[in-house]
């Protein structure tokens, strides 16, 4: 990205954001190949269009590049930095083959006091264990953890294209890779890595989609765009000013224009991003509209309703997920309620 783009990038999400704290991401590709000069511009341009309000920054790594150079500059602007692992070496090499490097990056991060947090993918290798998951990542010291499972089809340009607007097309020819996690692997992954976090981590341990299905259960924000009734406002910037839906959405019909030619704010509350936000509800299948925890689910990511009637791929593990987690849901809910600490449910017998 050009200093010029960067710069035009900066000033325009800032003055579009109306709240007092604005949180920019920055992820790849690998960001961490740009030079930490870039960062350094970009943090002085942040506060040159900051105008007093606060600003956040989060950097989402494979981890190996990292130094103590990079760890000192992260920790002195209060960067939080998401790290893709996928769980202990042979889970993570599984797929990826760089377990070592990522690991000694964490240990820097932590070495420095800089804050991070695990971002794992759930495939069909490591869905099938996740205890040995759950507790790698807390003998770790990790204290918030997130993970997206791996559902990938073999004709993806063609299968995600056409998700949001003909579902029945692609199911002709589209089938699952061998990385992808199977529906009800993932429901027994959910609830088994649940049922060990709920045994005493509640309220010290951070799990992204845990966190989410409870603002759920109690009506709030759940922070996380495929629990969300509609899809996220969470564009993706490409380097040469093209801006995109959403980054699982990188494709010609999904652009929404360049933001040398109009605004972030413009594209982001016209019509075409207005139609894809609300596409999420408009092409829930019948079985969602139908289901008990639609109100916690809204039919998860529109880029895995693929089956036959638009209904989403995961749909029986997140229902097995739902039906085991709703007493404690239930219990969490009411504690809240009474403004007492969801945390209670760990004396629950
Ligand atoms: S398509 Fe999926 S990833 Fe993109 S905004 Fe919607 S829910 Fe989020
Ligand atoms: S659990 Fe299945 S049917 Fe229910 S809302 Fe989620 S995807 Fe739809």
């Amino acid at each position: 990205m050009s200093d010029a783009l960067l710069e035009e990038f900066i000033r325009q999400n800032t003055e579009a954001q109306t709240q007092p704290e604005i949180l920019f991401t920055w992820h790849g590709g690998e960001p961490l190949l740009l030079p930490i000069i870039y960062y350094a511009r970009a943090l002085e341009l942040q506060q040159k269009y900051a105008h007093g309000r606060h600003i956040d920054n989060c950097l989402q790594t494979n981890g190996t590049l990292l130094n103590d150079e990079w760890c000192q500059f992260f920790r002195e602007h209060n960067f939080l930095i998401g790290i893709s692992i996928d769980g202990p070496e042979p889970m993570h090499n599984t797929f990826r083959q760089d377990f070592e490097h990522t690991l000694r990056g964490i240990r820097l991060l932590q070495k420095h006091g800089v804050e991070w947090n695990a971002m794992a993918t759930v495939n069909s290798r490591n869905a099938d264990n996740p205890i040995e998951f759950y507790h790698f990542f807390k003998d770790l010291g990790c204290k918030y953890l997130q993970f997206t499972p791996v559902v990938e089809r073999t004709n993806p340009q063609q299968a995600l294209e056409s998700v949001a607007q003909d579902s029945k097309e692609w199911t002709k020819n589209a089938s699952i890779t061998t990385e992808s996690v199977e529906p009800l692997q993932w429901g027994r992954f959910l609830t088994g890595l649940y049922d060990e976090w709920i045994k005493e981590d509640v309220g010290s341990i951070f799990v992204q989609l845990f966190d989410a299905t409870l603002a759920n259960w109690v009506g709030q924000p759940p922070g996380l765009c495929s629990m969300s009734a509609l899809c996220g406002l969470s564009p993706a910037l490409q380097p040469d000013g093209s801006l995109y839906s959403c980054d699982h959405f990188v494709f010609p019909s999904y652009k929404l224009g360049n933001i040398h030619h109009q605004t972030i704010a413009e594209m982001m509350y016209g019509q075409q991003q207005q139609r894809f936000m609300r596409t999420k509800v408009d092409s829930l299948s019948q079985r969602c509209r139908e289901c008990a925890y639609l109100f916690a689910c809204h039919g998860e990511c529109p880029r895995n309703r693929f089956l036959s009637g638009n209904e989403n791929y995961l749909c029986e593990g997140y229902r097995m997920f739902f039906r085991h987690v709703s007493p404690t849901m239930n219990f969490m809910a009411q504690e809240l309620a009474a403004g007492r600490a969801p945390s209670n449910v760990m004396g629950m017998s």
